[in-house]
């Protein structure tokens, strides 16, 4: 592969002293980084070995960014038509607050999860490829070039094979659960083989493991405390120090999450991880704004890594941010916070959006604009989730020896008119559709903001005929429902279609 220079505006190169290089520049050769810094340093490198054959992009109307690294995230897309999806009636105006508001009704978040589980098997090898890419895609699309799953409703296998042919990089898990915490029931009932849910992430863990493209990895995953047994902790503890590798899980999601746990369980949340041996550096507490001070002190301690998805609560009713303010709490104790999007039905905010609410957010809660910088909330979104994944010494940053995943956005319009701070106009005004250009390991993936590699029609057109077939065969919607749905949206393509090629033709007639 030849060397690849590129000249941006601004490069912010999400180091650990938060680098900002105005006419800044990387060098690209076998998929990594060379050089990253000011143009003339970056220069310096290019030897005339790399000159000869050198592809340059002239980027000085973009900003330099390094690849999203989204390490909370779930692969949902089957669910698009019942679970808050596309049978919701147009107006919002009879919605009522269910399932995770209100602090909660936890004994139904684990029978809905426990369901999860059981759809997972009932797609076949093609439904599940073909869904996994398109939801996979949107979020390359939206920059981000790595993924942490903590439990899909898909099948690992997929997502794997799903991250390869995009080119992206993804951290796959199996959706891990064992029991329920059946509504007054008052104990847990275990719902399935505990064996058979260890021996599934195990071999995930020795498939993953040798990986020759390098893209995909694998990690044990929990999916919440309601939906896992003391044997389930244990065997995932065992399997995580056998296989040296970092946990996830959902942890202190929820206002009465603590007090169903207590009950059915007969511990708190935290207290259960850090009693199967699962809390360390390397434990990725996923939401975590409610601890009690006992628990908090066992996160500090044992100095765990925090994964918040702020642009998300709002839309489900979850408050993890201003009931407690525990985790802004956690990060001026010296946590890794980082920020991720979680997963849903519809997508839900993008790695931009999610840097934009921590910036707002914990400013707002603490009076101070410098609570979190913008080049903090980078950082957030970059370097320190990529720590959290164990892939800090190969992503994450812009830096000599690290591979080159980035991305390059456009900041030539009025929003970014007289401001000296891309960054920042780009956490005002921008969001994850404003992403032009990226690039993993070396290789230009979205030109433009459209894939290089993959026909988007054709990859839209799989997914819906991947999941109208899952929907009526498995989730019990009419196939006429699904067929009115999906019609709108074919009439929506034709119509595109019809004026692409009527622009088409006027151009060919006027020249
Ligand atoms: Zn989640």
């Amino acid at each position: 592969m030849s060397a690849l220079l590129i000249r941006g505006g601004v490069l912010y190169p999400a180091d650990a002293a938060a680098r900002v290089v105005p006419g800044g520049a990387v060098l690209i050769e076998d998929r990594k980084v060379v050089a990253a810094g000011p143009l003339a340093e970056v220069e310096a490198a290019i030897t005339p070995r790399r000159r000869a054959g050198l592809r340059t992009i002239e980027a000085d109307d973009r900003m330099i960014l390094p690849g999203f690294v989204n390490a909370h995230w779930h692969e949902m897309f089957a669910m698009r038509f019942p679970f808050k999806g596309a049978l919701r009636p147009a107006s919002d105006r009879d919605d009522r607050p269910v399932f995770m508001a209100m602090g909660g009704d936890v004994p139904q978040i684990s029978v809905a999860f426990d369901t999860f589980h059981d759809h997972i098997d009932r797609l076949t090898p093609d439904e599940a490829l073909a869904i996994a890419r398109y939801s996979m895609w949107t979020q390359l699309r939206s920059g981000v070039t790595a993924l942490g799953d903590v439990g899909s409703l898909n099948q690992p296998r997929a997502l794997a094979q799903a991250a390869r042919d995009l080119g992206m990089r993804c951290t796959v898990s199996t959706w891990a659960a064992d029991a329920v915490c059946a509504p007054g029931d008052g104990h847990h009932t275990r719902t399935r083989d505990t064996d058979l849910e260890l021996q599934r992430i195990e071999e995930l863990l020795k498939e993953c493991a040798a990986d020759p493209g390098g893209l995909v990895r694998a990690w044990p995953t929990a999916v919440y405390g309601t939906n896992m047994t003391d044997e389930l902790a244990f065997g995932l503890a065992e399997l995580t120090a056998r296989y040296d590798v970092p946990f996830a899980t959902h942890v202190g999601a929820l206002r009465h999450e603590a007090e169903v746990m207590l009950a059915y369980y007969g511990a708190t949340p935290v207290r259960r991880f850090a009693e199967a041996g699962l809390l360390s550096e390397r434990f990725m507490a996923v939401h975590c704004g409610f601890a009690d001070p006992g628990e908090r002190a066992l996160l500090i301690d044992a100095g765990a890594h925090i994964s918040h998805s702020p642009a998300k609560y709002g839309q489900t009713g979850e408050s993890t941010i201003s009931e407690t303010r525990m985790i802004p709490e956690f990060r001026r104790a010296g946590l890794d916070v980082s920020v991720s999007t979680d997963g849903a039905a519809l997508p839900v905010g993008g790695m931009p959006e999610a840097m934009r609410a921590v910036w707002q957010h914990y400013n707002e809660m603490y009076a101070d604009p410098t609570e979190v910088l913008p080049t903090d909330a980078l950082a957030m979104a970059t370097r320190l989730p990529a720590r959290g994944l164990d892939l800090g010494e190969h992503i994450g940053s812009l830096e000599p020896g690290k591979q080159a995943d980035l991305l390059l956005v456009r900041t030539d319009d009025w929003r970014y008119l007289l401001n000296p701070r891309p960054l920042e106009g780009f956490l005002s005004l921008g969001g994850s559709m404003d992403i032009d250009t990226v690039i993993v390991a070396g290789r230009i993936l979205i030109e433009d903001g459209h894939s290089t590699r993959l026909d988007e029609e054709v990859l839209e057109a799989e997914y819906l005929e991947a999941l109208s077939s899952f929907t009526v065969r498995c989730l019990g919607v009419p196939a006429e429902t699904v067929r009115a749905r999906l019609a709108r949206r074919a009439e929506t393509l034709h119509r595109r279609r019809r004026a692409v090629a009527a622009q088409r033709n006027g151009r060919r007639q006027s020249s």
